[in-house]
C-alpha cells in the first residue's frame, strides 16, 4: 500500500513540532486574581484553594513583588470586606479594601494593568449581586451602585472595570457614568456570559459571597443555553464593552468558541475556582501532572479562541514558561 499523506511527518521531532504548532500561551495573556482582606499581617490560606492566599495590605505589598518579577502584566481585585450590609456600601466606599489596595498597586507598580472585579455579592450582608426586595434582585436600582462602585474603582486607579453581576443594562449605565466623570479611557471588561456555575463554590468560600437565600439563576444563565450567551454579548457590545468574557472556562469551550467567532472585541475566560481546586487536588494527590494538565488546559482555553485568561495558576504558568523557553 502507497501511503502518500503522511501527518506524522510533521510530528517527527520537537524542533519540527515547534515549527508547525498553531497556538501559544504567553505571559501577556494570564490575568492573576487576588483577594484582599481589612487587617494587618494576615496571608491565610484558603482551604479550598491550596496556593492561594487572602492578603492584608501588608502582606499583599510583599506577594506585589512577586507578581512583578514573575512577568504577569494583569491583576484582577476581590474584596473581602469586614463590614457587609443590605446595600453592599463597601463596593463603592473611596476607602473600601480593593479601593485602597488599587491605590497601592498603582502608586508601586503603576504599569501593572489593574482589574477591579464590580459586584455587591462580596459586600451585601444577603450576599446577592444586587439590591434585595421581597426576595428579589432588584435590577434597576442596582445599576446605580454599580456604576458608584466602578467610578469609585475608576478614581483608585484601576485601568479596567469588570462587572460581574449579570444584571441588565449594567454596561451602557456604567459607561455614562465614567464618561460623565472623565473617565472615558477606564477599559469596561464585562462578565458577558456568566453561568450559574458549581464551579463557582471554593470562589464563595474565599470572598465569603454565598448567597443568605436562594441562588442566583434569577440573574447567572443557565448552563443549558448557547443562544441566550449570543444575546447577552451583543448586549454587551451594543452598550460599550471594550471585552468580553466567557465564565467558567473548561467547562464552556464551545463558548468561548462560538462568542471568539461571531464578535470581534477581545475575548476574556476565567477559569474559575473549581477548576483551579479539582487540578490541584488531583496534584497533591499525585494523580495528575500538574504543570503538563495547566498548560494543556490553558492552551485549549486559547486555542478554543480566548485572547486572555483569569487564573490561579497565573504565576505558576508563568514559571513554567520560562523554564520552557
Ligand atoms: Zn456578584
Amino acid at each position: 500500500m502507497e501511503i502518500l499523506r503522511r501527518p506524522r511527518r510533521l510530528r517527527a521531532t520537537k524542533a519540527i513540532r515547534d515549527l508547525v504548532h498553531e497556538t501559544d500561551l504567553h505571559v501577556s495573556d494570564l490575568i492573576y486574581p487576588v483577594f484582599v482582606v481589612e487587617g494587618e499581617h494576615i496571608k491565610e490560606e484558603i482551604p479550598s484553594m491550596p496556593g492561594i492566599f487572602h492578603y492584608s495590605l501588608d502582606t499583599f505589598q510583599e506577594h506585589l513583588k512577586e507578581i512583578a518579577v514573575s512577568g504577569v502584566k494583569s491583576v484582577i481585585f476581590f474584596g473581602v470586606p469586614d463590614h457587609k450590609d443590605e446595600v453592599g456600601s463597601g463596593a463603592y466606599d473611596d476607602e473600601g479594601i480593593v479601593q485602597r489596595a488599587l491605590r497601592l498597586t498603582k502608586s508601586l507598580y503603576p504599569e501593572l494593568i489593574c482589574i477591579a472585579d464590580i459586584c455587591l455579592c462580596e459586600y451585601t450582608s444577603h450576599g446577592h449581586c444586587g439590591l434585595v426586595k421581597d426576595g428579589c434582585v432588584l435590577n434597576d436600582p442596582t445599576l446605580e451602585l454599580l456604576s458608584k462602585a466602578a467610578l469609585s474603582c475608576a478614581r483608585a486607579g484601576a485601568d479596567i472595570v469588570a462587572p460581574s453581576d449579570m444584571m441588565d443594562g449594567r454596561i451602557g449605565h456604567m459607561r455614562r457614568t465614567l464618561d460623565g466623570a472623565g473617565f472615558e479611557n477606564t477599559l469596561i471588561m464585562a462578565y458577558s456570559i456568566k453561568y450559574a456555575s458549581a464551579f463557582y463554590g471554593p470562589f464563595r468560600e474565599a470572598a465569603d459571597s454565598a448567597p443568605a437565600f436562594g441562588d442566583r439563576r434569577s440573574y447567572q444563565m443557565d448552563w443549558r443555553n448557547k443562544k441566550e450567551a449570543i444575546v447577552e454579548a451583543a448586549l454587551d457590545v451594543e452598550e460599550g464593552a471594550d471585552i468580553l468574557m466567557v465564565k467558567p472556562a473548561l467547562a464552556y469551550l464551545d463558548m468561548v468558541k462560538t462568542i471568539s467567532d461571531r464578535f470581534d472585541l477581545p475575548l476574556c475566560t476565567y477559569s474559575v475556582s473549581g477548576e483551579y481546586s479539582m487540578m490541584k487536588a488531583a496534584a497533591l494527590n499525585g494523580w495528575i501532572n500538574e504543570k503538563s494538565v495547566v498548560m494543556e488546559s490553558m492552551t485549549a482555553m486559547k486555542r478554543a479562541g480566548a485572547k486572555m485568561i483569569i487564573t490561579y495558576y497565573a504565576l505558576d504558568i508563568a514559571r513554567w514558561l520560562i523554564e520552557e523557553a
